[in-house]
């Protein structure tokens, strides 16, 4: 069959596609190591604690309401009144439920976003979303309906102690003009697990401003909720941000529920294309997170359950890799968030994505880095050096795992 421009861009086998097949591959064999993913952990008082506020909703009528009704097309208003009055509380943000919408999982947000700020213009413009800082977030890699919608930069890295290693943006090298439709950057990002410094939010802030173009800050890990941050930074917002935050990471991907505070032309925009593109948001997840800001819970168990959880599974996590690859070459990116470590195989003979198939052959799935070089001009060998891994699964699994991952990378250095 002939597919429409359009079909042959959107209906083609991307990297997110082979990233979530192979999560339910994953999910379909039990032996399976899936350290690819960016499912979140199942964690015990997590699982626990939604089983019973379910129960709960669907003692009180409040589930069969939620699920027997379509929401409005920018989304629940009870959830979106309780999360402005939580947020205006919680950081003196000036926002009402006109600057709130929802969206069926952010990823749906940013496909709505990426596309109303960017591509083809009226004039005969077009405009592209600058990723300040190269590698990022594989989901918004194939989200733009015209062709070549991203732009990107090589980051500075910083050599730590302790076989560690940091990227922060390259101001110098940064480029913003009259091509550019927004700026986007996940914080923490994902797949390194890097968080942009206050300053360097303030600055991307400042070009943003200065050049009449918003400043979209992916917050799916963020505070203040699942709050999967461990660095002291400031959660950051104006009239000209768009924070898209997410109920996923919080351990509910399944509700496919995504949320964007941003200014009320924006506001109105997305819900506009929410009732093209999908009626109304899913209405689960909102009655969810509302009865979890109501009972005071929301903020509570991201500080409490959630943030010590991942922390603590992180730093086992790079203990174990130290132990397991002791070569000098090899890094891991600070793990200052997110759910994934992202290591880095300097002078690796072979790529990534060669290591990917030795790995999936082994039974171990991790991503190699090369998806997430989007929108960077030129090849870069480091794209090629680097791998993301997540740390959720039980620690069995993940020991098990990372020792495989050692005993490839060290048959691959052997390999000049
Ligand atoms: N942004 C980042 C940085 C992510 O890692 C993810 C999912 O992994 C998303 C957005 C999309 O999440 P969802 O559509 O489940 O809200």
């Amino acid at each position: 069959m002939e597919f429409s421009t359009f079909g042959n861009k959107f209906a083609r086998y991307s990297g997110i596609t082979q990233l979530m097949d192979d999560l339910n591959d994953g999910l379909r064999n039990p032996d399976a190591i899936m350290l690819g993913g960016g499912n979140p952990a199942q964690i015990p008082a997590m699982v626990d604690y939604f089983t019973q506020l379910s129960q709960h909703l669907n003692e009180s009528g409040e589930l069969a309401a939620a699920m027997t009704n379509y929401d409005g097309p920018q989304g629940k208003n009870t959830f979106i009144n309780a999360l402005a009055d939580l947020l205006r509380e919680r950081y003196g943000w000036e926002i009402s439920s006109r600057n709130i919408s929802l969206t069926n999982g952010s990823q749906s947000a940013f496909f709505s976003l990426f596309n109303l700020l960017a591509g083809d213009f009226p004039d005969g413009s077009h405009k592209k979303i600058l990723l300040p800082l190269a590698p990022e977030y594989i989901g918004y890699a194939d989200a733009g309906v015209s062709p070549d919608m991203f732009i990107s930069y090589r980051p500075e890295i910083t050599l730590l102690d302790n076989g560690l290693f940091k990227y922060n943006v390259d101001f110098k090298a940064l480029k913003v003009d009259d091509n550019v439709g927004a700026i986007c950057a996940s914080r923490p990002t994902n797949p390194t697990g890097n968080v942009l410094t206050d300053e360097e939010i303030r600055h991307l802030d400042e070009l943003a401003q200065q050049h009449g173009i918003p400043l979209i800050i992916d917050n799916a890990y963020g505070m203040p909720f699942p709050d999967i941050i461990f660095e002291d930074v400031t959660p950051f917002w104006n009239h000209n941000t768009i924070l898209c935050m997410s109920l996923s990471k919080l351990g509910l991907p399944g509700v496919r529920c995504g949320i964007v505070i941003a200014s009320e032309e924006i506001t109105t925009a997305l819900a506009n294309m929410n009732g093209v593109l999908s009626l109304a948001p899913g209405s689960v997840g909102p009655a969810i997170a509302n009865k979890m800001i109501e009972q005071g819970d929301l903020l509570r168990l991201s500080e409490e359950v959630i943030k010590p959880f991942y922390q603590a599974k992180s730093q086992q996590a790079v203990k174990w890799l130290q132990e397991a690859i002791p070569d000098a070459r090899f890094r891991v990116h600070k793990p200052e968030g997110a759910m994934f470590l992202w290591l880095w195989l300097k002078d690796l003979p072979i790529t990534t994505m060669e290591l990917y198939r030795r790995l999936k052959a082994r039974g171990v799935l991790i991503v190699p880095g090369e998806y997430f070089f989007i929108g960077l001009e030129e090849d870069w060998s480091h794209g090629h050096e680097c791998l993301r891994m997540n740390y959720v699964q039980e620690d069995e699994k993940m020991q098990r795992g990372i020792a495989i991952i050692a005993e490839e990378v060290a048959k691959a250095y052997q390999e000049v």
